[in-house]
């Protein structure tokens, strides 16, 4: 019998999924690890105690993958129904009790979690490795489907690939991943390469389009990605950045500023109204994942560097 109980938060969006996974392990003496206690909802928090209480647990300790309004916020009021301990990473300006030892050991009964520094999505990202039942809970760098937001200026691409490849590298023996939105993956491994060849194909694509032709975000966005989901432009465009930024940093790619003003729709692609995409609720929560307060109001023009 596994020790980890899944309670999904009632907050179904574009960037949730199906809602944000709350995790509630059997730590042992009658204790309860929560991972990611999620955003403030009442019924949500109560599904949490219940699911403690039910097990015979009291939960005694909080951790936090990230400060992202999806699954930090309830940290503070279930910690004050249940006088539990909050951690989080030591970047984080989450209200916590405790900063985790990166690297180290987060220990809760009987278990002892790696702690593992996890930069990329944010860079005051932990993911947790419990070795017992091979368990990786990765937050937002691994999700049960589909793919991560990595957008400046709260995420960066090339830390977000490391962290992708220690999980790989320094992990052999996880058999699940418990992510922070979307299904549990029965196969790690499988999981780790499929979103490591992702992040390579995305980019070579890039660079293929820029062989033929130097263009901006939004001439990138609709060349890669086509016309079909105009509501999708913004979040691809905040993906394209990234990878921009850091080959520009690695000297491949070249931006040049456009002298001219952006028209409508290209400041509608670079800086759209994030209410009017997602609705009032969920604007917060799409405003920090793909980073809405970097206002990008130059318009630039990128190019494959002749070095490369
Ligand atoms: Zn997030």
């Amino acid at each position: 019998m596994s020790r980890i109980a899944l309670v999904r938060a009632p907050n179904p969006s574009a960037m949730t999924l199906t809602g944000t996974n709350s995790y509630v392990i059997d730590a042992g003496n009658n204790e309860a690890l929560v991972i990611d206690p999620g955003p403030v909802i009442d019924r949500h928090l109560n599904a949490l105690l219940a699911n403690a209480s039910e097990r015979g647990l009291n939960i005694s300790t909080i951790a936090v993958t990230h400060g992202h309004p999806d699954h930090a916020p309830a940290a503070a009021p279930l910690a004050a129904r249940t006088g539990a301990t909050v951690w989080v990473h030591p970047n984080s300006a989450v209200q916590h009790d405790r900063t985790f030892e990166l690297e180290g050991e987060l220990r809760v009964g009987t278990l002892a979690l790696r702690v593992i520094d996890a930069p990329g999505h944010t860079f005051e990202h932990v993911a947790l490795y419990e070795p017992g039942e091979g368990a990786l809970f990765t937050g937002d760098v691994i999700l049960g489907e589909g793919t991560v937001v990595v957008a400046p200026p709260g995420g960066a691409m090339r830390p977000y690939q490391r962290t992708l490849l220690r999980l790989r590298d320094e992990f052999p023996n996880a058999a699940r991943i418990y992510g922070g939105h979307g299904p549990i993956v029965e196969d790690a491994r499988a999981k780790i390469d499929e979103y490591i060849e992702h992040r390579k194909l995305r980019e070579a694509e890039l660079l293929k389009v820029l062989a033929r032709e130097s263009m901006t975000i939004p001439q990138l966005v609709i060349a890669i990605y086509g016309t079909q989901r105009p509501i999708l432009w913004p979040a691809m465009a905040r993906q394209l950045l990234a990878y921009l930024l850091a080959l520009s940093e690695e000297g491949i790619v070249n931006a040049r500023a456009l002298e001219r003003p952006m028209t409508e729709q290209e400041n509608t692609i670079l800086n759209p109204s994030w209410e009017s995409i997602v609705g009032a609720e969920h604007a917060p929560v799409i405003a920090a994942e793909l980073g809405a307060m970097l206002k990008l109001d130059t318009l630039y023009e990128y190019a494959l560097s002749s070095r490369a």
